[in-house]
């Protein structure tokens, strides 16, 4: 038995009396924090509008969704702040080796990048070329190649993060039932090789690129970010480990075996919306709470998790009456996450460079992936556990805040939950409040990184519903908090210098 027991099933009978909806028609619902099953319809009805990527219907659905969900919670000045973003698309893919037709899926973001827009592709007749196989693709294996004219096949490897060197530097760990196993390392999906390894190719004129997903589970359907810092003009692919396997057998027979691709596609200007909307308070002083509504799978964990707690908040607080509202609220949820971040960037030029100072937010509390942990067993098979996926919480409030984030995530049973100093990644963070803490705002950034975040299998079944309502509970009561201290209580960390 849990130590949270209790307190679980004390939310459990708040969680009922909270689902009784308010009467008559102009009744402002009580300030309770959702139930569990409200929070998770949230992250039903926005997967429930298809694949959300920037610029698509589903997109502008689930903008919508957010919008009028905010209205309807009370806050005010909601609306869309529209930038410049991209819709990538393939037409039509293939991968074949000595006509050999090889199971692929494309890399996204191929050929075409930056401010680029039109069509792009290889023809249908596709290239054809020999195969260099890098493995992990360092730069000595690349000095010892010539990748010129030729397709580079390589292993894509994800950062793995030893849990104890986690829990070693961390503020707070919170495992009470020691889950975390000594010499564990959570590999994260979404910090690779790819940008290394894909510019050195394209830097020795490789004319295309095979990523073998070496650490992934036996899914082809791994949907990269835009990485801003790489323009990746030529064609590559994604395949299984097990495909990748095939295909060096196959060369370990004939090396001179050639690779052929096909690859077509266009790539559209496409409005990202952010969605904004503000609670007013006793004080200007202003409070962010923030994630991201895009995806490009389903996205039940990403985000449709942290969307679903940015309205469970907003309902919250939208409930309350101004007096109970010390400091102002604003709430945003991004487009563009993966379409290279324009919709993050025009957010921090209005309200964080160019906001008069006083607006400027004290505190960015993000929130992403509330999910369920899940790991690639000896069979290449995603195999998911019962066990929430081990969150990262990035901080940089200063100590007075701090001590409210470590009472607040035993109180409400966050477990496997791990507070790390912001500044231990260096000048940004591998999450949605980087722009904001690289504008030295500081941050509550809640993260975690499950192995299928990226992948078609992101469904509902991969959100860690224990954890819906106890997270929401946990950021009320931290936003609650620390909007009753001075603002001088808030002045975040020294900003980190290289
Ligand atoms: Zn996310």
């Amino acid at each position: 038995m849990r130590r949270t027991g209790g307190i679980l099933a004390a939310i459990l009978i708040v969680g009922a009396i909270a689902a009784v909806p308010a009467s008559g028609a102009n009744a402002k619902p009580r300030a309770v924090v959702p139930s569990t099953s409200t929070i998770f319809g949230y992250i039903k009805d926005l997967t429930s509008f298809g694949y959300r990527r920037t610029g698509s219907k589903a997109s502008l659905k689930a903008a919508t969704y957010v919008r009028d969900s905010f209205r309807r919670f009370g806050l005010s000045e909601v609306h869309f702040q529209t930038a410049r973003s991209y819709a990538w698309k393939v037409s039509d893919s293939s991968l074949s080796v000595d006509g050999i037709k090889r199971d692929s899926f494309p890399i996204a973001h191929a050929f075409m990048g930056g401010e680029q827009t039109g069509t792009f592709g290889t023809g249908p007749a596709g290239i054809t070329a020999p195969i260099v196989d890098v493995g992990n693709g360092s730069a000595s294996t690349f000095a010892s190649k010539d990748v010129s004219g030729k397709v580079v096949m390589f292993d894509l490897r994800f950062l793995g993060l030893p849990a104890d060197v986690f829990k070693a530097i961390s503020k707070f760990t919170y495992d009470p039932d020691n889950t975390v196993q000594p010499g564990e390392v959570i590999p994260q999906p979404y910090i690779s090789n790819i940008v290394d390894v894909v510019q050195r190719a394209m830097d020795g004129g490789a004319v295309g690129v095979v990523g073998v997903l070496a650490d992934y589970f036996d899914s082809k359907y791994y949907f990269n970010e835009e990485y801003r810092k790489l323009q990746m003009d030529i064609p590559g692919m994604w395949v299984t480990r097990s495909e990748g396997d095939a295909i060096r057998a196959q060369l370990s027979v004939s090396p001179d075996a050639e690779a052929k691709l096909v690859m077509n596609g266009e790539r559209e200007a496409a409005p990202a919306r952010n969605v904004i909307g503000f609670l007013p308070g006793q004080s200007r002083t202003t409070l962010l709470i923030s994630s991201h509504h895009d995806a490009v799978w389903d996205g039940a964990v990403e985000d449709g998790s942290g969307t679903s707690e940015v309205l469970a908040l907003a309902r919250y607080f939208g409930a309350l009456k101004k007096k109970y509202r010390p400091m102002s609220l604003m709430f945003a949820t991004m487009d563009s996450h993966f379409t290279g971040y324009q919709g993050h960037a025009a957010f921090l030029k209005k309200y964080v460079e160019n906001a008069p100072e006083a607006e400027r937010p004290r505190v960015n509390f993000a929130i992403e992936h509330i999910a369920r942990h899940g790991y690639v067993d000896e069979n290449g098979k995603l195999k998911m556990t019962n066990l929430p996926e081990i969150a990262g919480i990035l901080e940089n409030v200063g100590e007075k805040p701090l001590n409210v984030i470590r009472k607040v995530i035993p109180k409400y049973g966050l477990d496997r939950t791990v507070v790390l100093p912001a500044t231990f990644f260096g000048v940004s963070l591998p999450t949605d409040a980087s722009g904001a803490y690289q504008e030295a705002v500081p941050v509550v950034s809640l993260i975690s990184g499950p192995i299928y975040l990226y992948d078609r299998q992101d469904t509902l079944d991969k959100v860690y519903k224990p954890h819906l309502r106890p997270m929401a509970l946990a950021y009320k009561e931290m936003i609650a908090r620390m909007s009753r201290m001075d603002p001088e209580d808030l002045p975040g960390d020294p900003p980190y210098k290289p």
